[in-house]
């Protein structure tokens, strides 16, 4: 586990700028939802810290270590995106090991961390299947499978339940909270989803057009939002 540090963050395409100068810090083991609405540059900033994209200004800090510059493999962290693209032609365990093996983990380190992970997220009878044999939720533990095998600093995830069902979707949300009470890895869970992100966090962060607009726990955001916009956005159905 380890703290995060968010300092003035900045990112430009081009002449575009996407994020302007963003700053928070996420708590060794805290859970901290990142929310806002579609384009306001949520994946963008969670790219940076895992070191996917490079950052135009700014500092980012993991644990005692400005990381600016440490290229993703070094970064200890595990990101889920949405789009849990597994890998079809492999079984449910290789699917998980995968990244170890790139690593060059021994065989029996590779079984011992899988099927760790396998037990933490029920999926030790469904080791030897292969995705297509696997329900959405299913597939999403086993994405979640390949970050925890890592035993990662930090996890981030990306949307991680926009492909399911709303009725899946709660489960999800219920059995990745379960997984951090047990775990306690430092999150940073991006969402567009209000709901999601008032019932999971610690912590939200709202975010509008590349700049935070509140930082808060989600009472103090419900009962104290600081302009229309977190209003609005807070208040408003998912
Ligand atoms: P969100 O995840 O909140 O929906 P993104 O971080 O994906 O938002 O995008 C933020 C803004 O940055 C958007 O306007 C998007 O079009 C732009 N953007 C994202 N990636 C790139 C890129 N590689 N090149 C140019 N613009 C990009
Ligand atoms: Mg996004």
């Amino acid at each position: 586990m380890a703290s995060v540090e968010i300092r003035n963050i900045q990112k430009n395409f081009g002449p575009v700028s996407v994020i302007q100068g963003v700053s928070f810090d996420i708590e060794d083991g805290e859970f901290v939802t990142l929310v806002g609405p579609s384009g306001c540059g949520k994946s963008t900033l969670l790219r940076m810290i895992a070191g996917l994209e490079n950052i135009s200004g700014g500092e980012l800090r993991i644990g005692p270590r400005v990381v600016n510059d440490v290229p993703p493999k070094e970064r200890d962290i595990a990101m889920v995106f949405q789009n849990y693209a597994l890998y079809p032609h492999m079984t449910v365990a290789d699917n998980m090991g995968f990244s170890l093996k790139l690593k060059g983990a021994s065989k029996a380190e590779i079984k011992q961390r899988v099927d760790r992970a396998a037990d933490i997220l029920g999926l030790t009878k469904l080791l030897d299947r292969f995705p297509r044999q696997l329900s959405g939720g299913q597939r999403q533990r086993v994405a979640m499978g390949r970050a925890i095998v890592r035993d990662p600093q930090v996890f981030l995830f990306d949307e991680p339940l926009s492909n399911l069902d709303a009725k899946l979707r709660v489960a999800m949300r219920t059995e990745i909270k379960a997984l951090h009470q047990r775990l306690k890895t430092t999150t940073i869970y991006v969402t567009h989803d209000q709901i999601e992100a008032m019932t999971m966090a610690d912590k939200i962060v709202v975010m509008h057009d590349g700049v935070v607009e509140q930082i808060g726990a989600p009472l103090e955001l419900y009962d104290r939002p600081a302009n229309l916009f977190v209003a609005g956005f807070i208040g408003s159905p998912a």
